[in-house]
């Protein structure tokens, strides 16, 4: 089968890419490995949303959030299903990481988007350090990009220090009353948060109008309200604007002198131009694989996290009855070159109904008797989430192995000390806003966890084997351009997605 161009992936990125190339006029097809949420799992979804949240019964409250909210479990399983990581036949090796790191690949239709956090940020002025483009490159695709995401958003004090995008309409999530109390204080504290380099605002999230506030998100939108890649591509795809072709395993690609050629799972295609958007690990291991770069390593760039558990020192009525959304409810930007070189974003969360089980798993025997204790302390908890830039995390060795890659830590020295004056500063912050910060109870994320990863291919301004140019293109390729984050030189701290997107965009535009 032909096609002007072919976008490998249904993402983020791959969607991202599809809108610039439609809007050019191109004949656009989509393969994806497309794997999809079985029938039950997708009736649960329909049932829900067809209804408003107070005609749910609670047999569906109980079975869509079920295995996450178990105390066994913290996975990601929307609406119950396990499809987000499952790997399609032919794959079943390819997540094989040795214990090394927790990113992993998804090959649903929509990739990651199906269980992501949907928090969305620009990346700061000072987070082009290194990269051939700066924040002018990407604002016009940036903005491009927003009303495609839904992103909901306040024009407060974040506005003034992430200038990357413009936010149009005014357009507040229902917050928790913790968030608010939360804001308010820190809103009071505003010159002294300031002097520690605190910026905060609102959290930032890719959520269309219409929210219910019921509180689900962690477990998935039952009204589709959370942005999802795969279903922006499914309604293009409706509307006739691009082909979609789901089932489809890309297995290798060439270049020759008029176009490229892809072997597949289902045959072979041809294409003017290829553009590979499967996500950090398939997209390494197809290019370096395509290149012969076999033994070639590659550095997979990660955004070092950790949870800060924090109580209130407010009293607020029980969070747990309120309707709200669950994602992120704040974020603080800290900029304070004494505390870090470059900018440290963190989330907040309020209250879900999986701290419980979760501070349950860690009383261990003691669970039972201290239930009233963990149900009371769960009530008064916000998490802060910090990331950090990539420059002071660790990060991952890549290696093609046969068909395999074959991975190992790289340690970064810095990790520790950075953390520690994060921490510092977070807790200062925290204290100002009327909290009480747990730092014994400090808890890194494990590497490549925060799917904040990149960087195995990295644009350069003069790319040397293994790089590409600013057009994702790898070294030695005229007619392939690798458009998610496999090319970013470094791994900033803000949230990774948008600023994937945009630099998508900003490929497809120019390609
Ligand atoms: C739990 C969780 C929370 C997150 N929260 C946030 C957040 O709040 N904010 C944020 O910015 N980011 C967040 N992320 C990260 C975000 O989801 C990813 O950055 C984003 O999805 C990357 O998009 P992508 O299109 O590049 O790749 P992916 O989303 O991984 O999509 C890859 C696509 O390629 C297809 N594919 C792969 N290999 C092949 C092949 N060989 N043949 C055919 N098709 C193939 C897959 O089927 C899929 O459609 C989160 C991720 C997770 C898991
Ligand atoms: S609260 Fe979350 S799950 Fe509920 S409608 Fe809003 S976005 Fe969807």
């Amino acid at each position: 089968m032909k096609a002007q161009d072919i976008i490998i992936g249904s993402g983020p990125s791959g969607l991202a890419t599809a809108h610039a190339r439609v809007a050019q006029g191109r004949d656009v097809l989509v393969l994806d490995a497309g794997v999809e949420m079985e029938a039950d799992a997708r009736d649960l979804r329909n049932r829900m949303g067809s209804v408003e949240p107070a005609g749910w019964p609670g047999s569906d409250r109980d079975a869509i959030g079920a295995v996450r909210r178990s105390e066994k479990s913290d996975s990601i399983r929307p609406f119950g299903s396990d499809f987000l990581f499952r790997l399609p036949p032919g794959l079943e090796n390819f997540a094989d990481n040795g214990g090394v790191h927790g990113l992993k690949p998804s090959f649903a239709r929509g990739g990651l988007s199906n269980g992501w956090g949907a928090s969305v940020l620009p990346y700061h002025r000072q987070d082009f350090e290194g990269w051939p483009i700066g924040l002018a490159d990407l604002a016009p695709h940036y903005q491009a990009i927003a009303p495609l995401v839904g992103m909901a958003a306040a024009r407060d004090g974040l506005a003034d220090f992430y200038t990357g995008v413009t936010i149009g309409e005014d357009r507040p999530l229902p917050q928790s009353a913790q968030a608010r109390e939360l804001l308010a204080r820190m809103e009071a504290k505003r010159g002294r948060l300031s002097d520690m380099g605190v910026h905060f605002g609102a959290s930032r999230q890719a959520i269309a109008p219409g929210c219910r506030a019921c509180a689900m998100c962690l477990y998935g939108c039952p009204y589709g309200l959370i942005f999802n890649a795969g279903d922006a591509v499914e309604k293009m795809a409706a509307a006739g604007t691009l082909r979609y072709q789901g089932g489809v395993i890309v297995q290798g690609f060439a270049e020759h002198g008029g176009g490229v050629t892809l072997a597949t799972s289902t045959g072979t295609f041809e294409a003017e131009r290829l553009f590979i958007a499967a996500g950090v690990l398939p997209t390494t291991r197809l290019v370096l694989s395509a290149l012969g770069l076999v033994g070639h390593e590659v550095v997979i760039q990660d955004s070092q996290h950790f949870y800060l558990p924090m109580l209130h020192r407010w009293s607020t009525p029980d969070p747990a009855q309120e309707p709200r959304h669950t994602l992120a409810q704040a974020f603080w930007a800290i900029d304070a070159p004494e505390v870090e070189r470059h900018v440290v974003h963190a989330q907040l969360y309020t209250y879900n109904d999986t701290y419980a089980p979760d501070m349950a798993q860690r009383f261990g025997p003691f669970a039972g008797v201290a239930k009233p204790l963990i149900e009371a302390l769960s009530r008064r908890l916000i998490v802060a989430q910090p990331f950090l830039h990539s420059s002071v995390s660790p990060a991952i060795g890549a290696r093609l192995v046969g068909e395999r890659l074959i991975y190992h830590r790289i340690e970064n020295p810095r990790t520790g000390e950075a953390i520690a004056r994060v921490r510092r500063r977070i807790a200062k912050a925290a204290w100002a806003a009327g909290l009480v910060p747990l730092t014994p109870l400090l808890r890194p994320g494990t590497l490549g966890s925060s799917f904040h990863c990149g960087g195995s291919l990295p644009m350069r301004e003069s790319p040397i084997k293994g790089e590409c140019d600013v057009l994702g293109r790898p070294k030695g390729l005229k007619r392939t351009h690798i458009v998610d984050a496999s090319v970013f030189p470094t791994i900033p701290a803000p949230t990774i997605t948008f600023s994937v997107m945009a630099n998508a965009h900003r490929i497809a535009s120019e390609a």
